[in-house]
């Protein structure tokens, strides 16, 4: 399954964080991950292999949500920064609403997103 990951620059600390709590899972071999550019450097530097997309402010948000929209991407870890604005407001909105016309899980926080990792573990383990 194809996971996108995506963290404001205020949340890309907790982002790592969260990546490396969950190293495990992200690492099994049916777990394949995107993510904008500046994001997805950081996931490399933690070992994970990822395909990035374009940063965020630059399109990367776009083309996630392109490929929510094909059906290409199963999930979005989106960790948006709620205490400040961004240039690329329309394409994180964008994003959210394609997540929902094509009722793809969306996690904006790292509670949710952990929730949602453990719920795929446990289909993954039953496979
Ligand atoms: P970035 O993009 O990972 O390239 O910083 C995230 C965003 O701002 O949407």
């Amino acid at each position: 399954m194809e996971i996108a990951i995506i963290a404001h620059d205020g949340m890309k600390a907790d982002m790592v964080q969260f990546l490396n709590k969950n190293l495990a899972f992200l690492k099994r071999p049916e777990i394949k991950l995107i993510a904008t550019g500046t994001t997805g450097s950081k996931a490399e530097k933690i070992g994970l292999e990822v395909t990035k997309m374009l940063s965020g402010p630059r399109g990367g948000d776009a083309q996630i949500a392109s490929r929510v929209a094909e059906k290409k991407t199963d999930m979005v870890i989106f960790f948006k920064d709620p205490m400040s604005s961004h240039p690329h407001e329309p394409d994180i909105n964008m994003l959210i609403r394609i997540c929902d016309v094509h009722d793809v899980p969306l996690a904006t926080n790292d509670a949710t997103a952990q929730l949602l990792f453990e719920a795929i573990q446990v289909r993954l383990d039953k496979k």
